[in-house]
């Protein structure tokens, strides 16, 4: 049985830099963890469910952040709300002062698929267009046989 440390949570960040505060992922959360203010978008550690409900719409992938973090001391919404940028991600040694191991063991959320999700294995066709096929190089004994080179001529051209 794979080993979890249940001191660590994978918390569940917004990236205030590529966001561009369109309000899809607060109006799809369904149980309200997404919140902001002027500044950001956010999600509380404690309300979020790790659906993943908010991931595919995101337009942007931004929403798409996750950091291991001591489950004692996740980020507050309120040091989210000051964020220019997220911050780097935790040390062993940090994490250890915090009282929690890393450990990258720790399951990481996966989006669902939505249903309506472009698929292009669902369009694309398996054989090659007959124009994708490389052309067809002369040998350069045939080209000197029609008295030419397989180098540009370049002053042909002007
Ligand atoms: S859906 Fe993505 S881009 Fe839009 S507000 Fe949420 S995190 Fe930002
Ligand atoms: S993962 Fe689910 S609960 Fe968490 S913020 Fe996204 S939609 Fe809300």
């Amino acid at each position: 049985m794979e080993h979890v440390d249940a001191s660590v949570i994978r918390q569940h960040l917004i990236d205030p830099e590529i966001c561009i505060r369109c309000n899809t992922c607060e109006s799809t959360c369904p149980v309200g963890a997404i919140t902001h203010d002027e500044r950001n978008y956010v999600v509380n550690a404690a309300a979020c469910n790790l659906c993943m409900a908010c991931i595919p719409p995101c337009p942007t992938g931004s929403i798409d952040n996750w950091r291991l973090m001591p489950r004692a001391n996740p980020y507050s919404v309120e040091a989210q709300l000051g964020w220019e940028a997220l911050p780097e991600p935790l040390g062993a040694d940090q994490l250890a002062e915090a009282g929690a191991a890393a450990d990258e063991s720790a399951p990481a959320p996966v989006a669902p698929i939505a249903e309506d999700a472009f698929n292009v294995a669902d369009y694309a066709s398996t054989v090659p267009p007959w124009s994708a096929a490389p052309p067809a190089r002369a040998s350069s004994s045939a080209l000197s046989s029609a008295g030419r080179t397989s180098q540009p001529n370049c002053a042909s051209t002007l």
